[in-house]
């Protein structure tokens, strides 16, 4: 059975409920936190993950390459699960490197971004045989002194930071002064020092924004990324082998945000790849995705150690908080504070509701997990479910803010 379509939320049919629980991973939710042996912890559903792989396979063209990037959720048994269901994998650091080549994927189908990457980082990728995308003209002599010590090609592709931008992106990477890749205006000269020093070109990667659930910017960000490239290819020391187009996918958290519209985007690149196929024969394309792959298959749960009224006022007291999740409670990146989808997961078919606040331990007014929302009636002992929580989750929150114990994270 679904569960009902929340008030004051985006509709979440990811999960099945069975009784008064919500089914996580084929697991009622109170089986589930006995399993996990303490709360506070993160689930993550791999038939979920699985499914929403399936439907972009579907709908997207055959030839375009899917590519997870690990810093939406690193955890290393989502990774592994991931790697038997895309392409490759987009790497920002050193450790997570590691745990894309613990999977077993190929060095050939991983790529390293980020700015300031350092000296070691750069050494590593050349010592895996991983593509790095170069952010900036500093990147070009210690790769070729890292390939000239390890005897080995240092593959690089240029992360362009073209003149354009994500019309609607939740959060902005192009267009304008950015700290990531290289201004498109600086890219000639810098293909021209490329050509100069021994390093393996093989292309260009742009990475315009995320969190987008405009179909339309989306579609016109990928004609103007393949124009550029098309332009840029004429300039390139090495005919391209391939074109990263990033990604930017957006999932709906908030009530009136509508589901990412897939059907214009993969018109628009059946066009482009059609047509690059023509003109850049051999290139492969590669969208690069992590909130939209992982983001709605993951699940916060904490529980209710307290239920306080004070004047007037509902709070439910958990023993989780931002210092866990920190995007819940409005701390990382959003400008209004909005609540997540959320719901008691163990009071799936209470007729007795209330609007209340869900807060964590921590001493100070920034750790709220929901703010007057109408949830079911809970009490002391019962689960509280943040749900979009598979991204940007346990990784992206400060743990050691007071000194609480960290949340586990589990794959089911
Ligand atoms: C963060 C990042 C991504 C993933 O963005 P999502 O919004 O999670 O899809 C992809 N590519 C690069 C280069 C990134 O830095």
């Amino acid at each position: 059975m679904s569960p009902p379509d929340l008030p004051h939320h985006v509709p979440q049919h990811q999960f099945s409920v069975h009784g008064q629980e919500l089914v996580v991973g084929g697991l009622p939710l109170s089986r589930l936190a006995a399993r996990v042996g303490a709360t506070p912890f993160y689930a993550y559903d791999r038939a979920v993950i699985a499914r929403q792989v399936a439907k972009l396979r579907t709908t997207l063209p055959k030839t375009l390459e899917l590519h997870y990037a690990v810093k939406a959720n690193p955890m290393p048994a989502v990774v592994q699960h991931l790697a038997a269901l895309v392409d490759g994998f987009d790497v920002a650091s050193a450790q997570e490197l590691r745990t894309a080549l613990d999977t077993g994927k190929s060095p050939m189908q991983i790529s390293f971004a980020g700015p300031g990457k350092s000296v070691a980082e750069l050494h590593i990728a050349v010592a895996a045989g991983v593509l790095v995308n170069i952010e900036s003209a500093r990147e070009l002599p210690l790769l070729e002194h890292a390939s000239r010590a390890l005897q080995l090609p240092a593959r690089v592709a240029v992360r362009i930071n073209p003149d354009f931008e994500l019309k609607g992106a939740g959060v902005k990477m192009t267009g304008g002064a950015r700290p990531f890749g290289v201004d498109v205006e600086q890219v000639p000269e810098l293909l021209r020092e490329l050509a100069q020093r021994k390093l393996a070109f093989e292309g260009f990667h742009l990475f315009c924004g995320a969190q987008n659930l405009h179909a339309q910017a989306l579609v016109e960000a990928h004609t103007l990324t393949f124009e550029l490239a098309m332009r840029l290819a004429e300039l390139a020391p090495a005919p391209l082998r391939i074109l990263n187009i990033g990604g930017g996918f957006g999932i709906p958290y908030f009530p009136g945000d509508p589901p990412l519209d897939l059907g214009p985007i993969a018109a628009g690149l059946e066009l482009h790849l059609a047509r690059a196929a023509q003109r850049l024969p051999g290139m492969r394309v590669v969208l690069e995705l992590g909130r939209y792959l992982v983001g709605e298959a993951g699940v916060y749960v904490c529980r209710v150690v307290d239920s306080k009224l004070s004047r007037g006022k509902l709070f439910y007291v958990t023993d989780g908080g931002l210092h866990h999740h920190l995007a819940a409670s409005g701390n990382f990146g959003q400008v209004l504070r909005k609540n997540y989808p959320a719901c008691i997961g163990t009071r799936m078919q209470s007729v007795e509701q209330a609007v209340a606040n869900v807060v964590g331990p921590l001493c100070t007014p920034l750790d709220v997990l929901v703010q007057q929302m109408e949830l079911a009636h809970a009490d002391v002992g019962d689960l509280v479910v943040i749900f979009q929580s598979g991204a940007y989750g346990l990784s992206a929150s400060p743990t050691q803010f007071l000194g609480h114990p960290m949340a586990l994270e589990v794959l089911v």
